[in-house]
């Protein structure tokens, strides 16, 4: 098992640990009885993983002596809304939980995001923990603390900044993911490799085709060494003022073309196809490579993930969601462009006749 320290700085939230393994279940009940945060817990997961893994998880925590409740709500996106979140609420006072009692959220982002919410306004606010079980959620959403619910409006309006007490990553929950589910993470891992880690990209390409069955041990290497990047981004900026942008690349344009699809192209799905975009316009402007934006298409689809944009998509629809995109500032539309792999940098520069001529290009791949 590994240990990866996240520091933040004291004066806004405690520091904590994230632990990563291989069937290390008993090891994390061992971990959260000796730390003794809190008198009792309450594991709140959705329907699938209550199903798959809920009753082993609440026994490995009883066996431990650790007195834990199970709060469960119907899996998918659509629960990440206030009705829900008020029903978890309206739960939680039912069963008497009160300051001395910590959340654990066992799930993907859905639920991490849904128990940080409720457990960073619970009373005021009591600890929670992260046990994330898509890989998407095990290199990405459990770690940083962003916390939020959707509302009609759009997603993650209503949302809190508030970090877990601990991150406890264990890839034996990956055995039951779906594929796209579990490309939504490598989406993710790939865009570490490109923004920061190149020995990860070419460990990646060198992999592409081992990863996802043959080697757990591959695959830890490969979630250790993207929580570390997400870890050391949201260290020097927790509140996502500067730095934290970076962590956007692929994402500008992914979620124009995610929302266009009306969301039947999964997050990694949209986001591998960003990070192409993305790549293809930092080439045009004169930046990147021919060589290293071919490499990074390539990974992707070697990975089994998409760069082409679906000819049903329009282009003026993609256009137009940019523009309203709430992190536009002003007329200019911001990206995340690269100067080489493992170069990222924030600019306004693209014009939108290019980023046109690329949704086009992208059209006919
Ligand atoms: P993310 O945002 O991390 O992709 P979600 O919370 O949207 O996560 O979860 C995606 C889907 O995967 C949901 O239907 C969820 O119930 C399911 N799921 C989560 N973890 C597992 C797992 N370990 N095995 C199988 N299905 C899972
Ligand atoms: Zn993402």
């Amino acid at each position: 098992m590994n240990k990866i320290k996240v520091n933040l700085d004291k004066k806004i939230s405690a520091s904590y640990e994230i632990y990563i393994g291989r069937k290390i279940l008993d090891r994390i009940g061992m971990i959260i009885a000796k730390n003794e945060l809190a008198s009792r817990y309450v594991v709140i997961t959705d329907s699938n993983v209550s199903d798959l893994h809920g009753e082993r998880f609440l026994r490995t925590l009883s066996d431990m002596g650790i007195q834990a409740d199970m709060i469960e709500f119907p899996a998918g996106e659509a629960s990440k809304n206030v009705d829900v979140m008020l029903d978890i609420i309206k739960k939680l006072l039912d069963m008497g939980v009160d300051r001395r009692s910590a959340l654990i959220a066992l799930g993907g982002g859905v639920v991490g995001d849904l128990t940080g919410f409720v457990a960073s306004t619970y009373m005021r606010g009591i600890p929670y923990i992260q046990v994330p079980t898509t890989l998407l959620a095990q290199v990405d959403s459990s770690i940083g603390g962003k916390t939020g619910i959707d509302l009609s409006a759009g997603k993650n309006l209503l949302g809190t900044f508030y970090q877990p007490k601990g991150v406890f990553i264990d890839l034996s929950f990956l055995q039951t993911l779906p594929p796209r589910e579990f490309n939504n993470g490598m989406a993710e891992i790939v865009k570490y490799g490109i923004i920061e880690d190149t020995d990860l990209f070419s460990l990646l390409e060198d992999e592409a085709k081992t990863i996802r069955n043959e080697s757990m041990v591959l695959l830890e290497t490969v979630i250790g060494r993207s929580c570390r990047i997400k870890k050391s981004i949201v260290e020097t900026d927790e509140k996502e003022s500067g730095l934290r942008r970076i962590l956007n690349f692929g994402h500008t344009i992914g979620h124009a073309i995610e929302a266009e699809s009306g969301y039947s192209l999964s997050h990694g799905e949209a986001v591998s196809i960003g990070m192409a975009a993305a790549a293809m316009v930092s080439e045009k402007l004169k930046y990147l490579p021919s060589r290293d934006m071919e490499r990074i298409m390539k990974l992707a689809e070697a990975l089994g993930l998409p760069c082409g944009i679906p000819d049903s998509l329009s282009t003026e629809g993609i256009l137009s969601r940019l523009k309203t995109d709430k992190k536009k500032q002003g007329d200019v539309i911001n990206f995340v462009l690269l100067k080489k792999l493992g170069s990222p940098f924030v600019s306004s520069e693209a014009p939108e006749e290019m980023i046109r001529e690329t949704i086009n290009m992208l059209k006919g791949r």
